[in-house]
């Protein structure tokens, strides 16, 4: 693992790497009282020449650096981390599976240590990053699954930390999650206001698709209104999307008839467009699963069937996955994946 102490006035000290193992904590840490932490999620691949690539990690820097900045941890230079992260892949790489859908899960995080009981900006914090081989999320093909449109329990609201990577934001998420699996749900559709907006899912990004009264298709997904974490694959899943239609970058298997928008989404829409048979298909899209298509919700009593395609995935969240995933994997050369 890597580690890299900050301190108040000295700034950050020396980098180290060393074997995986516990840390010794004051009780009084404020990380342990106060949720002074912070993370980020990334994924090393090994391509066909053994070649290691981590796919748009100076996202993960930038994104990191303002969720540090959210809670009054310390900010870094991103590009000084990422190459501190690269050595540790480097020297960890027999670790990185070669299997395909397999890769190297890749855990920064930030916490703050100063050993006191006020609340206030810390003044010693612990950067740290751990790697862990992970497996794909669908090793049998893709298994759409069910979610809760959740109206019992809110993840963000305006003005609060949905939009940060923030260990707070998680916790209060696990009670959720229970209730949903406890009614046959995967994950929890996070709704907003009464209107309930479609918000995110689990740590996914959601994206719907609407077949379009001219015969087209409209990919639709939330805007960043502050509530939304801002997806590494989100921005990835709109901006192939879009180089797609301007003809930048074709991507095999998207239709030509496309609007790509970021634009609020009510269930009453979702709902409707269901019945109108007007939904092509649903996914959430993030590190972990890539795309994660959905077959089911259950709103307000009731469940809103949407349709999966053949495989158990759509035509769009299809298209979109094979070039991700090729990206990722360097099997579709693109400047999106780093060479470590
Ligand atoms: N939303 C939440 C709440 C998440 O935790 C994640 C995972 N980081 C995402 C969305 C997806 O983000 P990314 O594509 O960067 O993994």
């Amino acid at each position: 693992m890597l580690t890299i102490p900050w301190k108040a006035g000295a700034g950050w000290g020396a980098p180290e790497i060393k074997p995986y193992g516990p840390f010794a904590l004051d009780p009084s840490s404020t990380v342990l009282h106060y949720a002074q932490t912070i993370f980020e999620g990334m994924k090393a691949y090994k391509d066909a020449n053994g070649d290691i690539r981590i796919f748009r990690p100076d996202m993960n820097m930038k994104r990191m650096n303002t969720s540090a900045r959210r809670i009054a941890l310390p900010t870094f230079d991103g590009e000084a981390l990422l190459e501190l992260i690269k050595d540790l892949v480097r020297l960890d790489q027999h670790w990185i599976p070669t299997e395909t859908g397999h890769s190297l899960y890749i855990r920064p995080s930030l916490i703050g240590t100063q050993k006191a009981i006020g609340v206030g900006p810390p003044n010693e914090a612990l950067l740290f990053v751990i790697l862990s081989p992970v497996g794909p999320y669908y090793p049998n093909g893709f298994k759409p699954v069910a979610l809760y449109g959740t109206t019992e329990y809110v993840r963000a609201s305006p003005g609060g930390t949905g939009a940060y990577k923030l260990g707070v934001n998680y916790a209060p998420g696990i009670l959720p999650q229970q209730h949903a699996a406890q009614l046959g749900y995967a994950q929890n559709l996070w709704l907003h206001g009464p209107e309930h907006y479609i918000t995110e899912v689990g740590t996914m990004n959601m994206f719907v698709v609407f077949r379009t009264d001219d015969g087209g298709y409209e990919l639709v997904t939330p805007p960043l209104d502050g509530m939304i974490l801002p997806g590494v694959t989100r921005d990835s899943v709109l901006t192939l999307a879009r180089d797609h239609l301007t003809q930048k970058t074709p991507v095999a298997g998207l239709p030509p008839k496309l609007t790509v928008s970021e634009r609020p989404v009510t269930m009453q829409e979702v709902k409707a467009a269901a019945q109108a048979g007007k939904i092509v298909e649903m996914f959430g899209a993030g590190t972990a699963a890539v795309i994660s298509p959905v077959d089911r919700i259950g709103y307000l009593g009731e469940d809103i069937l949407i349709p999966t395609g053949e495989g158990g995935m759509g035509p769009i969240a299809r298209a979109v996955w094979t070039e991700l995933v090729g990206r990722q994997t360097g099997a579709i050369p693109h400047e999106w994946s780093v060479v470590v």
